[in-house]
């Protein structure tokens, strides 16, 4: 497989948030969403085997492991390391950007999907089947750009029916949406959901890599 790095860090985001873990970012990412932070993912990597990178994430002695990118699923093999950690005994985390099936996830991973908002340019790369997969431990997350991005998502939300099948996140885009005022409309509209920052970004520097 080919990872772009794996490294221990605070859970930044989520209902893990504050939580040590370990994170195995994979290489590549079929999408290109205008705010990303993690374009270094794209292309290049180390190639690495399942054994090996089994080994480096337990060196770390933590119990908590997210499989991230980049598109994790891009790469084929990363269901097979997403069943291979859930038999290690980790907790295991999946960030995915929605736009790949779920459909052969292990079933004791929690799937943190995004919801790509219009402000992202990404909306018409979802795969929307993967929303109806959600369960009470996986986890909607959008992340909000602006007022049009907040109305997309909340409309989604609730033609879903996502407030009564699995835990749904509101997030700013770091450093260009008003937190503030996305923390208000929230409010105002009563929606039962979690709002977040991204933690790791006030504890490190915002372009810092390996955090
Ligand atoms: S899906 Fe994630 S890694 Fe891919 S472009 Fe969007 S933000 Fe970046």
């Amino acid at each position: 497989m080919k990872v772009t790095e794996i490294f221990h860090s605070i859970q930044g985001e989520s209902t893990y948030a504050g939580r040590p873990s370990v994170f195995i970012r994979l290489t590549g990412c079929p999408l290109r969403c205008t705010w990303c932070d993690t374009a270094y993912a794209f292309y290049g990597g180390r190639d690495m085997t399942m054994d090996e990178i089994v080994a480096e994430t337990r060196a770390f002695d933590c119990p908590l492991v997210e499989v991230t990118g980049g598109e994790p699923l891009s790469q084929p093999d990363s269901l097979a390391l997403l069943t291979r950690l859930c038999d290690e005994g980790f907790e295991v985390l999946l960030e995915t950007s929605g736009a790949i099936d779920t459909a052969g996830v292990d079933r004791r991973v929690h799937v943190i999907l995004d919801v790509k908002c219009p402000g992202s340019g990404m909306t018409e790369r979802m795969h929307w089947p993967n929303l109806a997969r959600l369960t009470p431990q996986d986890e909607a997350k959008f992340v909000i750009k602006d007022r049009a991005d907040y109305e997309w998502a909340r409309e989604v939300v609730r033609r879903e029916g996502l407030f009564t099948r699995c835990t749904v996140l509101f997030s700013p885009v770091f450093g260009d949406a008003e937190a503030r005022q996305l923390a208000e409309w929230v409010l105002a509209d009563k929606l039962p959901l979690r709002f977040q920052l991204q933690m790791h970004k006030y504890i490190w520097s915002p372009d810092m890599r390996g955090v």
